[in-house]
């Protein structure tokens, strides 16, 4: 029987008696993607009347196949011991690594809190870029620790992997780990498979370095790898990956991480070990399900061709991103009154990531919102009158 995709909340509703309770689409919390900040939750007529390009998330949803995993799972709601669909047995085939290489979790976004919390003790330090996914910085800070921010490359936006080597070798003794979002989150610029391997001999012997994944199933670049090997080679690297974006199972919280055993040893202390049933046999269907990604990501990338090539021609340049998401430049305009200005049009559009705060970070959403986003910008951003020689 097929589950559209209207039964299937129904029953997800029923379940977990959380759709509806609302997401604040215009909170910018420290996860950026969830939001969370207590009481100011739209009701779900004010939450589907917004575009929501502000958290790259996957506008077309779950495909059939994992919506019907998830809802078959339902019947397990009511227990603690529930069968996992052995996402861990799956995963470990689907990457060529052993079960105790994964730690699987409630979204990437808990690895990058565990492995803060693992690495970062005696006052420890994270080194990484700026702008950069900046939970791993905020977590750090929550703990009492801090990070060391490199800038990224003035004239490309792109990580300076020889920087972050040198500054690993002289602060050695600071330094918990290194953490690498691989492509970037806000730039969606990657770091070439070359880059990472400069990068991980460069590093002091065992400094562990976390690698961000999120946005793999994106790339095209043939210049760019999954840095899964490495782990598999024994390095000191943890992979986070996530099931929030191709996947589309954002609101699931399922996500995990690939490293040495000794690594996940570590950080499984520190894990919450609490992952949902409907995530669980959701992920296990949309491993299996590659053709619904190659769709997803297929649809994605032309829809990013699309409206960067309108904005250049509007004479807004866009960075080139690999991602489900992309950068415009606003000519010198600060960002924050322009997001408040989109939020006026009901369009939900990326946070500020300083220092890049004359950017705008905008996701990829369906046709028809990509269609109110460029609407919106003509609007806010009106073409420049032509001067004449006559005029
Ligand atoms: N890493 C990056 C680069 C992200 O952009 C996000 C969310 O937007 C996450 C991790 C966390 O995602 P999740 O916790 O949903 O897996």
């Amino acid at each position: 029987m097929s589950v559209s995709r209207r039964s299937f909340l129904g029953g997800a509703a029923a379940a977990l008696g959380t759709l509806g309770s609302g997401i604040d689409v215009f909170a910018q919390n420290r996860q950026g993607a969830l939001a969370g900040a207590p009481g100011q939750r739209p009701s779900m007529d004010d939450y589907d009347s917004i575009a929501h390009l502000s958290s790259n998330e996957n506008c077309w949803g779950p495909p059939e196949s994992v919506l019907k995993a998830m809802n078959q799972s339902f019947k397990y709601a009511m227990r603690y011991g529930y069968p996992g669909g052995d996402v861990q047995g799956e995963l470990a085939k689907h990457h060529g690594v052993k079960n105790d290489n994964l730690l699987i979790t409630a979204g990437s976004g808990e690895v990058l809190d565990v492995v803060g919390t693992t690495f970062l003790q005696n006052g420890k330090k994270v080194l990484g870029v700026e702008p950069s996914y900046s939970s791993v910085y905020q977590h750090a800070t929550s703990i009492k620790s801090s990070a060391i921010k490199l800038p990224l490359n003035q004239k490309d936006h792109r990580q300076n992997i020889a920087a972050i080597v040198k500054t690993a070798n002289e602060r050695a003794s600071e330094i918990g780990f290194v953490y690498l979002c691989n492509p970037n989150n806000p730039t969606g610029l990657i770091v070439t498979k070359d880059e990472i391997k400069q990068l991980l001999d460069g590093l002091p012997q065992g400094m562990p370095v976390l690698i961000d994944e999120a946005y793999h199933h994106f790339v095209d670049d043939a210049r760019y790898a999954t840095s899964v090997p490495y782990v598999v080679e024994g390095r000191p690297v943890i992979i986070a990956r996530t099931f929030s974006k191709i996947a589309a199972l954002a609101a699931m919280r399922i996500g995990y991480a690939v490293a040495p055993a000794e690594l996940i040893q570590k950080m499984r202390p520190y894990s919450m070990g609490s992952v949902n049933v409907a995530a669980r046999f959701g992920a296990v269907a949309a491993l299996k399900d590659a053709k619904s990604q190659a769709e997803i990501k297929a649809r994605t990338i032309a829809l990013r061709k699309k409206v960067t090539a309108e904005l250049d021609a509007y004479g807004y340049e866009t960075i080139p991103s690999e991602t489900n998401f992309f950068m415009v430049s606003l000519n010198g305009r600060e960002v924050q009154p322009v997001i408040d200005e989109f939020r006026g049009k009901k369009v939900a559009v990326g946070r500020p990531f300083p220092p890049m705060t004359q950017h705008l970070r905008v996701s990829i959403g369906t046709e028809d919102e990509m269609e109110r986003f460029m609407k919106a910008f003509k609007e806010i951003f009106p073409a420049k009158s032509r001067t004449t020689a006559a005029g």
